[in-house]
């Protein structure tokens, strides 16, 4: 995927500050970030959205959201509380086809979401 932003993080051809990496994902600070802890999570394989993943694929997905709950643990957000979004496609707001998880916290969050 040649004009994806996220698979260009994932092969390190534009900057993110990376918070973590392993061989299958990357988790990276948001550029905008919406609450004092923000930062998504990829696969580095890419995948347009959750409605692209392959049922074959969902320790991918188990793999993502364990190391989103890690990652709320390294950002000091694990025991306050925080929030995994998943956008997936037009009425949720999707900006990016790569499907990524936002893990937002460090404040108090509202419901419903806008
Ligand atoms: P979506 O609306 O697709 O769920 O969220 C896309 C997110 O990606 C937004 O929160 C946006 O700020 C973030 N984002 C877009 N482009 C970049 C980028 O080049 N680098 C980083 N770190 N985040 C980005
Ligand atoms: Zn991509």
């Amino acid at each position: 995927m040649d004009e994806c932003i996220f698979c260009k993080i994932a092969n390190k051809e534009i900057p993110a500050k990376v918070v973590y990496e392993d061989d299958r994902i990357l988790a990276f600070d948001d550029i905008n970030p919406q609450a004092p802890v923000h930062v998504l999570l990829i696969p580095k394989e890419h995948y347009t959205s959750l409605n692209d993943i392959p049922e074959e694929k969902k320790d991918l997905l188990g793999h993502l959201l364990l190391k989103a709950r890690h990652t709320a643990q390294e950002k000091g957000v694990k025991e306050s509380g925080y929030r995994i979004v998943l956008n997936t496609a037009r009425d949720s707001g999707q900006d990016v086809f790569h499907i990524h998880f936002h893990v937002l916290g460090g404040r108090r969050m509202t419901w419903p979401p806008g």
